[in-house]
This record gives C-alpha cells, sequence and structure tokens, in this order.
C-alpha cells in the first residue's frame, strides 16, 4: 500500500518528498500554492521536476491539495479566478508528478442548491478544457459542515459524468468527512464499498484522505482525529484498508503529528492495520 501524511513544503516540492520518505511514507500530499489564499503561484519547474524524480525513484506516489478558498461552487462572477487557480494546482501537480489535485466539492450558500451543481460543473469544463495532462482534478466529500453540498456518492457520481471531460476528474474519499456526514457508518464499509462500485465511484477513487473524526457519526462536523484514537476506531479502519479499491492509490493522513513530530508512528499503525486486516 502507499501511505503517507500531509507533508510541509519547506524544502520546495522535493523538500515534501524527502519528508515523507525519512518518516516511512510512500505517498504524501502537500499545497502546491499557498493554501490561504487565492493568488497563483509561479511554477518552479527543476524543483517539482526533482520532486517527481524522486518520486520515480523512490516508488512513491503524491496529490496535491488546493488552497482552501478555492470553491469550484463559486457563482459565476468568481469564477475565471477558480478556473485559473485550478489550472495553476493543475500545472504544479502534473510537473510533480502527483496523482492528482485533491478540490473540496464546493460550498454554496445560495437559495438554489441545483445552480451549486450547475456552477461546479461549468468551473470543471472550463479548468479541464483543453487540458492533456496526467493529474486528475480529485473531489473531495464533504462532512456537511456551512453547506449540504457534496455529502453524498451520487452527487460525486453524477457531477463527474456531467462533466464535458470526465476522465480528467476523479475523487478523494476522506474518512473523516465520511462518517461524520452519515456516509460511512460503523461496520458499515462493505456495504458503502458495494454500493460506491455499482454507481461507478470507486472505480474512480484516486486517493484517500485517512482521518479518526473527533465527533461521532452524522455530526456533520469537521474535526479530523488520529487514527483510533476517534470515534471511527481503528475496527472500521481495518475494514477499509482491506479493499482492494486502496491498493495502488495514496492513503495520506490528514492528521496532527505524533510526540517525535512527525506522522512515522501513525503511518507504521495504519501499515500495521493494513497487513492485519
Ligand atoms: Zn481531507
Amino acid at each position: 500500500m502507499y501511505v503517507g501524511a500531509h507533508v510541509s513544503t519547506r524544502g520546495g516540492y522535493i523538500g515534501s518528498a524527502k519528508t515523507a520518505l525519512s518518516m516511512g511514507a510512500n505517498a504524501f500530499q502537500y499545497f502546491p500554492m499557498n493554501p490561504r489564499s487565492l493568488s497563483t503561484k509561479t511554477v518552479n519547474l527543476r524543483d517539482a521536476a526533482a520532486c517527481a524524480a524522486f518520486c520515480r525513484e523512490h516508488d512513491m506516489l503524491s496529490i496535491g491539495h488546493a488552497p482552501y478558498p478555492l470553491n469550484p461552487a463559486a457563482d459565476e462572477a468568481e469564477r475565471e479566478l477558480m478556473v485559473k487557480l485550478l489550472k495553476n494546482g493543475l500545472e504544479i501537480t502534473n510537473a510533480c508528478g502527483s496523482v492528482g489535485l485533491v478540490v473540496h466539492f464546493g460550498k454554496y450558500v445560495g437559495k438554489d442548491p441545483l445552480q451549486g451543481y450547475k456552477n461546479i460543473i461549468q468551473c470543471l469544463n472550463s479548468a479541464t478544457h483543453g487540458y492533456e495532462g496526467a493529474s486528475f482534478i480529485l473531489l473531495e466529500n464533504q462532512a456537511g459542515e456551512g453547506s449540504q453540498l457534496g455529502l453524498t456518492l451520487e452527487e460525486m457520481v453524477q457531477v463527474r459524468k456531467l462533466c464535458r471531460n470526465p476522465e480528467k476528474v476523479g475523487f478523494c474519499l476522506d474518512t473523516c468527512h465520511a462518517f461524520a456526514s452519515g456516509l460511512w457508518q460503523n461496520h458499515g464499509w462493505s456495504e458503502l464499498e458495494a454500493k460506491g462500485s455499482h454507481l461507478d465511484y470507486f472505480p474512480h477513487l484516486k486517493a484517500v484522505h485517512l482521518n479518526d473524526s473527533l465527533h461521532p457519526y452524522g455530526s456533520r462536523r469537521d474535526r479530523h482525529a488520529n487514527i483510533g484514537m476517534g470515534y471511527i476506531g481503528q475496527h472500521n479502519f481495518e475494514e477499509l484498508l482491506s479493499s482492494s479499491y486502496l491498493k495502488h492509490i495514496p492513503v495520506v493522513l490528514e492528521t496532527g503529528k505524533g510526540p517525535d513530530g512527525t506522522h512515522a508512528e501513525e503511518i507504521a499503525l495504519v501499515k500495521a492495520l493494513s497487513r492485519d486486516a
């Protein structure tokens, strides 16, 4: 399996890959650009190419996480800006050899939720227009805090299908969000897997955010906990980690660091849970 954690880009993209390897990870996530801003970034192609080469050499998989304010469901007035950011993000994840750019499904606070879905589809259409890179746009499911969009597999699959370039769009499953939103319940992995296979969700799953949940099932609250320390618990993670859909994709922790300041211990735990499963 490809297991790792979100890491800093302090030493560049190559630095994030080296940090990941040093903690026993063979997968990682990084921020391609400033996570809190809506400004684009000039790509350091040398750094990105070094990252890609390092990952090939060490058989590592990576994903980039788009800036938090990037909202594909935003209204038309902001579309151009959102599309520009998506293209910039994809340019970087491609150069780094990453599987994809993870983007939150989108928040829509207007009256008509259908308009929110339309906005997402148009945003994805524009971002993928003429795009030939290998990195996917990876839609991440939401916990349901502050917006009711992107909580179900049906929405994910439908939006992807209605896009003009669905072959450029895949999914990133966040386990904390899935639990908080009510998508994944205790002892419910096999049921979820069967449903997601049938709906054509899992065949397009390209990454997992592996997080326990600080709040109970269906709470709609997005607070990550370390694996086994939250309401999801080790047993449910064992079920999930045994899935064949997770064998060849990056599985990345977005949890707090251990006492040594890294995720080394938690990565070892996840690898042990996946072996025992
Ligand atoms: Zn996440």
